[in-house]
């Protein structure tokens, strides 16, 4: 049985002719709906007084632990529209299940996989307005979250926590079309070393990536490539998406995981690229590979994913001692194969391509 989920105090909904300014140019993170989600949990009780309240600041003890200790997972996901009306998400059991995975490293309670998607779900029918039509790849954002709750200095895993969903209509991530980004290669910051929390979605490891971006900004990149801790050689991922290597005679490779993010969009990659009949490798992945094999050629393109993005193509990445240029296929707006595999992720989910994979979930 999941949880039962109230609906309490009355919102005072943003009008119809604002809401529709909103949707029309939502950008990212900036927007947010109606209402939010919270459910408690103590040792005692477990999950309990699941609500659905108006959305608004909430009061929190300055002791309160998170605060001090960052004891806090998230997830990141979207709802999507379909030509007909009907909503959607993309896998939510997977989110589900990476959070259960992130709160278990965070010594937080584990909520139930079933609950988890009941609980988003709940959220986005009482928003259901806040959804915006499909048409130029606009979506609901979805933030679930959990946090230690508890008003205590000690360091020990929090005996009160807080689990919450907020939706935030977000806009097409490429607004002037798709364009490859270019990359800074970090060599003096890691984001995740063995036994530590590079695996889990949680605040600190966004917080430790937040210099490293400012480095790759002052150089003119986009986005920051992090390398393995030990030995500093082996390609990680960027702060927020997964890495893809294409080559020549058709496979793919990936970094294998362990201290990365275990991507939703990259395990979704691996499936489909299987079906459009491109083997695909999960392994360690050296610098010096990226270097030699975007130079002989055999390195055709590379592309980055992950929820907000989907698929970007990458073009050169810099490093303080020199650059190594986009793979010879980058075209403006990418590689081949990257545009073929970005256009079947994003057909799926809007409804647009037949969902062979039954990844698609009903709202
Ligand atoms: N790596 C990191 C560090 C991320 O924050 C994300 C975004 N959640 C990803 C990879 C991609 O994950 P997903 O495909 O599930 O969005």
């Amino acid at each position: 049985m999941p949880m039962e989920i109230s609906v309490t105090g009355n919102a005072a909904p943003v009008p119809d002719d604002r809401l529709a300014e909103i949707l029309s140019a939502p950008g990212f993170g900036v927007h947010f709906t109606d209402h939010m989600l919270t459910v408690e949990w103590t040792p005692e009780k477990g999950w309990h007084d699941a609500r659905i309240t108006p959305y608004g600041p909430i009061t929190l003890d300055p002791a309160t632990a998170v605060l001090h200790y960052a004891q806090e997972t998230f997830e990141g996901m979207k709802a999507y529209r379909h030509e007909d009306g009907s909503i959607w998400s993309f896998r939510p059991e997977e989110n589900g299940a990476r959070m259960a995975r992130s709160s278990h490293r965070l010594a937080l309670p584990v909520l139930e996989v079933e609950d988890f998607v009941a609980a988003v779900d709940a959220l986005v029918r009482v928003d259901e307005r806040w959804v915006p039509d499909g048409a130029g790849e606009k979506s609901l954002y979805l933030r679930p979250f959990m946090f230690a709750s508890e008003k205590f200095l000690g360091v020990r895993p929090s005996q009160h926590v807080t689990f919450m969903v907020i939706a935030s209509p977000a806009g097409a991530y490429f607004k002037g079309g798709l364009k490859p980004v270019s990359l800074w290669l970090t060599e003096e910051y890691t984001r995740a070393g063995r036994g530590g929390m590079g695996a889990a979605k949680t605040g600190g490891n966004y917080a430790s990536s937040l210099v490293a971006q400012q480095e790759a900004t002052s150089h003119g990149c986009d986005q920051v490539v992090f390398l393995d801790a030990q030995e500093m050689r082996y390609v990680e991922e960027l702060g927020g998406m997964n890495m893809y290597f294409v080559y020549d005679d058709g496979h793919i490779v990936t970094p294998a995981t362990g201290t990365i993010l275990e991507g939703i969009t990259r395990a979704s990659i691996i499936e489909l690229a299987g079906k459009l009949g491109h083997s695909v490798e999960e392994r360690r992945f050296s610098i010096e590979e990226w270097r030699d094999d975007v130079s002989s050629g055999r390195i055709r393109e590379i592309f980055a994913c992950g929820t907000a993005a989907v698929v970007t193509p990458v073009g050169s990445l810099k490093h303080a001692g020199g650059e190594i240029p986009a793979p010879a296929d980058t075209g403006e707006a990418g590689g081949e194969l990257t545009g073929r595999i970005r256009s079947a992720l994003v057909d799926l989910q809007f409804g647009r391509a037949e969902d062979t994979f039954g990844w698609m979930h009903r709202i």
